[in-house]
């Protein structure tokens, strides 16, 4: 009999979801608004601290797309952008018909290089255009270099969207991720540290900010008992059912980030006599991981990421390659990219290895046979 697929990062109920979904269905709350939401909220702002805001989206897109026209871009403004992300952390710049601006990567996080940065920001503004804010990623859960980024930020007047799709759980010098920057945004995507199914938060240390994205979020419907309207309204609140899933998986969210630094103990001990491969770790003490993915480079001519990559999927274990850098998209193909070859080559070299807090102790075996088996062939 075939072996069962390990997957990359697969949802992991915790089984205290059902209670609250039963209580959306009994008082038959099944709507964008209820309980289960303003409770939601309530665990993310008591778990973030730092006095923050957070209204639930039913994406993580959707709070970017928010998090851009909240700070005011529109047609024609340019966003920088860390080029070394998933496409959502863009996409959302095309459709206020804004145009990204790409920035290179560091070797020591992967994320956003804070030279590379400034050096965007001046040659912009050199060439008459002062972008209207800075995208950074915390990529795979590992935070960027947030107060280099910041400080830049603060010189040229920039506001900072911080995209911690990936790194709820993670800290920067002790202080959440998902509080680091003017605005910050999260995913509850199925693949993430814990779910909704699909949904995403906008947070803010500015209450007004909350609640003119929840406005927005919700047909920007005016005061009035008929529908008046005199905005734009979009519809990307996050239902009360998802919103339920949500608050079954943050009681568990401090076990999943510890059985996903404990798959990271995992990689680094199974390849720690591998001299050509390198886990993507944490620098020093001021960065700490959820490490929503355990990731890794492989810098050998014939034990190459690639050759790993099809073997394992021959066994039934998905690995999955790093993200390609948003600059070398067909979809972005017009934009401008500031930085060196880092991403790049992290994106030629590397791989993401299956993480998930439902990781057991069997499949971990299974991992670690075929990977002696792979390393005898090659
Ligand atoms: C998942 C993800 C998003 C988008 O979140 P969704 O909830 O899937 O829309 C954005 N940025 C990054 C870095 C992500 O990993």
């Amino acid at each position: 009999m075939e072996n069962p697929m390990i997957w990359l990062s697969s949802p992991h109920p915790s089984g205290n979801e059902q209670k609250y979904i039963d209580e959306a269905f009994n008082l038959r709350r099944l709507f964008a608004f209820g309980e289960n939401i303003n409770g939601f909220e309530n665990d993310l702002e008591n778990y973030l601290g730092q006095g923050v805001y957070v209204a639930a989206f039913n994406s993580g897109t959707s709070a970017i797309h928010m998090a851009l026209i909240l700070l005011g871009v529109t047609n024609g403004d340019e966003v920088i952008c860390q080029s070394l992300t998933f496409a959502a952390s863009a996409n959302p710049i095309l459709y206020l018909g804004a145009k990204p601006v790409f920035v290179g990567s560091e070797p020591q996080t992967w994320n956003m290089c804070p030279d590379a940065l400034e050096a965007a920001i001046k040659d912009r503004i050199a060439k008459g255009k002062k972008p209207k804010a800075i995208i950074a990623v915390h990529l795979y859960g590992m935070p960027y270099k947030a107060d280099e980024i910041n400080t830049i930020a603060k010189i040229y007047g920039l506001p900072v969207i911080e995209d911690s799709a990936e790194a709820l759980g993670s800290t920067y010098k002790g202080i959440k991720c998902g509080t680091l920057g003017d605005i910050s945004i999260l995913s509850f995507n199925g693949n993430k540290i814990i779910t909704t199914a699909s949904g995403g938060g906008l947070v803010s240390k500015d209450p007004k900010v909350k609640e003119r994205a929840i406005f927005l979020a919700s047909q920007a419907k005016d005061p009035a008992p008929h529908y008046q309207h005199s905005q734009v309204g979009y519809n990307y609140r996050i239902s009360n059912i998802n919103a339920g899933i949500g608050r079954g998986q943050i009681e568990v969210l401090q076990d999943y980030i510890n059985l996903r630094r404990n798959n990271h103990i995992f990689y680094s001990e199974l390849f720690s006599g591998e001299r050509y491969i390198k886990l993507l770790t944490e620098p020093d003490t001021d960065f700490y991981s959820n490490y929503w993915l355990t990731t890794l480079t492989m810098n050998d001519s014939n034990k190459t990421s690639e050759a790993l990559r099809l073997f394992l999927a021959n066994m039934n274990i998905e690995t999955r390659p790093v993200w390609k850098p948003l600059h070398l998209q067909p979809v972005f193909e017009s934009c401008d990219y500031y930085g060196d070859n880092c991403a790049e080559d992290v994106f030629n070299t590397g791989l993401c290895m299956p993480s998930g807090s439902n990781l057991t102790d069997e499949e971990k075996q299974r991992i670690t046979h075929a990977f002696t088996a792979w390393k005898n062939t090659v």
